[in-house]
């Protein structure tokens, strides 16, 4: 496994390893557990090389707080990262991914005026920027993305077909602690006794599609956020039930789409995201 910097070695490393064949990319911001390793070994096991990059892209970030305090674990990255038959890490730095400010301004319409497009103004549009860049330096062929961050990815499906890249967008479960709470980097930042009652998140959505058919839409919402809030170390900060493709709130159970439930809560100052598929 080689670590590269700069875009120069990147793309010499990877010539060198993929020889023309299939190159397998997955974006991190590091931090990594098993839910980004997951998205690794199924990258190493279906391309003939796998590309992960490390890089906390300053432009997704609404707030200069969340940035600061996002975990920064590189060496302990490399020590994950290697085991997994991962090729190549790359880890540039922001000069190196932006040479001058990015000032393109994406537009996704319906998909982002929603849940987090709605509550981190300007989130998604760094995200397109940067993922964007990185398929610009990687130029892979197949991209993976964790079901967790869902509308994240439908953002980069519609990015992809926008600027109609060359590469297929792969979709990867989300893989959750033995208490189901989503893995996430944050949850690094959390104490345990927050972590404990944080699994309460992942409990109250299973626990909804349980009682999918006993409540209408609206009374299921409302249980939820009543749930989740009962817990004095949580804070809703949305709940909704979506279509899996337009991201629209959906009015009835008798509706033929995908449903999707996703909700942010924080725990204490840390913002966490799940969602499950109800059918
Ligand atoms: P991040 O480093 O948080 O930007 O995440 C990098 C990639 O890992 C994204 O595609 C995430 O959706 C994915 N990911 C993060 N957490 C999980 C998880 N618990 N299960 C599956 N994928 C995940």
């Amino acid at each position: 496994m080689i670590l590269v910097k700069t875009i120069e070695h990147l793309r010499l490393e990877t010539e060198r390893l993929a020889q023309g064949k299939s190159v397998g990319f997955v974006p991190t911001m590091g931090a990594l557990h098993r839910g980004h390793l997951s998205l690794v070994e199924q990258a190493v096991a279906e391309n003939a090389i796998a590309v992960v990059s490390v890089f906390v892209n300053p432009t997704q970030f609404n707030d200069s707080k969340d940035l600061e305090r996002y975990p920064r674990t590189l060496e302990n990255d490399l020590k994950l990262l290697k085991p997994t038959g991962c090729a190549i890490v790359f880890a540039p730095n922001a000069k190196e991914v932006y040479p001058e400010p990015d000032t393109r301004k994406f537009n996704f319409g319906k998909l982002e005026a929603v849940m987090e497009g709605e509550h981190r103004p300007g989130h998604f549009n760094g995200v397109a920027q940067v993922v964007s860049r990185l398929f610009d330096m990687v130029e892979p062929n197949k991209a993976y993305f964790g079901l967790k961050d869902f509308q994240q990815l439908a953002i980069v499906k519609s990015m992809v077909k926008q600027l109609q890249l060359p590469v297929e967008i792969v979709p990867c479960a989300i893989i959750r602690e033995k208490s189901g709470l989503a893995m996430s980097s944050r949850n690094e930042l959390l104490t345990e006794e927050q972590r404990e009652n944080a699994s309460i998140i992942s409990e109250t959505l299973f626990k909804a599609k349980e009682l999918m058919g006993q409540k209408t839409v609206q009374e299921l919402k409302e249980w939820v956020v009543g749930e989740i809030n009962r817990n004095p170390f949580l804070n809703v900060e949305y709940f909704d039930v979506v279509d899996d493709e337009q991201l629209q709130t959906v009015k009835s159970w008798n509706e033929e789409n995908t449903k999707v439930a996703c909700v942010a809560a924080f725990c204490g100052k840390i913002r966490l995201i799940d969602n499950i598929v109800f059918n």
